[in-house]
């Protein structure tokens, strides 16, 4: 039986992009792939949209936790010192990708239910000059918590610090100003707010991200950004890619613009998580933040207590539904609901009303 997945990626297909992935076998070294892969390129710029002579997709097979490590390990040069800014388990893993790679990092730590201390990084950035990046989640899966770009942006652009941004499950859905916010890299991938597969990730990278990176020797040889850029602005790639899942995010694009592009899916998401939002209220199952603090691809809800997890969990899956648990501390605290992919609103409802039978 096919699950509706309420998980924050992979998603449920639509039968199109499912489709794609039958198109014909391809040699990734033969024209009609680098045809594929210009036009996917292209693409993924006109999402937000970005001019092509300033601003490049650099696309990887892996899913998005390569695309983080890629821009970090790619980016922040020897002489560079990067702060990471932590409040859940992703801004968690850019530190812990730092550390793996030696890469000069020092970490402004929150708890995963708090939200940035604008105050603290103000605070940060005034006494230490030696930073050269800040990294942050725009979108902190853990908990559904939209991060402050704007804020933050506006004191690293004060202080002049360029923004590496884990933009892996808002990258299509909400707002990103990359210009305005000081992003000169944004990791994300296919497979959550783009709707295609798991398989393909990128990085989009301002052309002059690599300035700095000259005296700093190549940490990486399968998620160094600036081969893949250099091969890819050639026509090219430095290695095999997922061809069929190419296939698949390139049509998933397609589906995008068609259905009124990024603005329109996340007017989409929240219509959606406003259905589960209410009807779960109505039986007392609160969100864990209030609806301003939320992003639009995912929220969390607090466990009700007469219910652990996992009898919440088998009895959603037996009637077709999968949710997600919470992460560490959190997962006998929450779960949570993503309404990402081909969803209708009429399955949420049904899904709010089994809820309703179960707890
Ligand atoms: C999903 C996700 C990732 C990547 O996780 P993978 O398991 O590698 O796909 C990275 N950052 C955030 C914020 C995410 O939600």
């Amino acid at each position: 039986m096919s699950q509706i997945l309420l998980n924050p990626g992979p998603v449920v297909l639509s039968e199109r992009v499912r489709n794609a992935m039958l198109r014909p076998d391809l040699c990734h070294r033969e024209a009609e792939f680098a045809e594929l892969q210009n036009t996917i390129r292209h693409d993924l710029l006109k999402v937000y949209p970005l001019p092509e002579d300033e601003w490049a997709a650099i696309l990887m097979t892996g899913s998005g936790t390569a695309a983080m490590e890629s821009m970090m390990t790619s980016l922040v040069p020897d002489h560079g010192k990067v702060l990471i800014i932590e409040n859940g388990v992703y801004g968690e893993r850019l530190t812990r990708i730092a550390e793996i790679h030696h890469i000069n990092h020092q970490t402004l730590h929150h708890e995963w239910d708090e939200a940035i201390d604008l105050k603290l990084l103000e605070d940060e950035l005034r006494y230490h000059e030696e930073f050269s990046h800040v990294a942050v989640v725009h979108h902190e899966t853990t908990t559904g918590r939209l991060n402050d770009l704007a804020g933050i942006a506006k004191i690293c652009k004060k202080y002049n610090l360029p923004i590496l941004l884990d933009g892996v499950s808002s990258f299509g859905a909400e707002d990103i100003e990359f210009e305005e916010w000081n992003i000169i890299a944004c990791a994300a991938t296919a497979n959550k707010c783009l709707h295609a597969v798991p398989g393909t990730s990128f990085v989009i990278c301002n052309r002059n991200a690599f300035e700095e990176m000259q005296a700093t020797p190549q940490r990486t040889l399968y998620l160094d950004l600036a081969s893949y850029l250099k091969n890819q602005d050639a026509n090219s790639t430095p290695f095999t890619q997922s061809v069929q899942t190419f296939y698949a995010l390139s049509e998933a694009l397609k589906e995008l613009q068609e259905q009124g592009g990024q603005r329109k899916r996340k007017q989409n998401y929240w219509d959606r998580l406003n259905i589960v939002r209410e009807g779960l209220e109505k039986k007392s199952i609160h969100a864990l933040m209030q609806t301003k603090d939320c992003s639009c691809v995912l929220n969390a809800f607090h466990l009700p207590e007469r219910i652990d997890y996992e009898t919440l969990h088998d009895a959603l899956k037996e009637n077709g539904f999968v949710i997600y648990a919470g992460q560490g501390s959190l997962s006998q605290s929450i779960f949570r609901i993503s309404c990402m992919g081909e969803i209708k609103e009429e399955e949420l409802l049904r899904f709010v009303s089994i809820m309703g039978g179960i707890v």
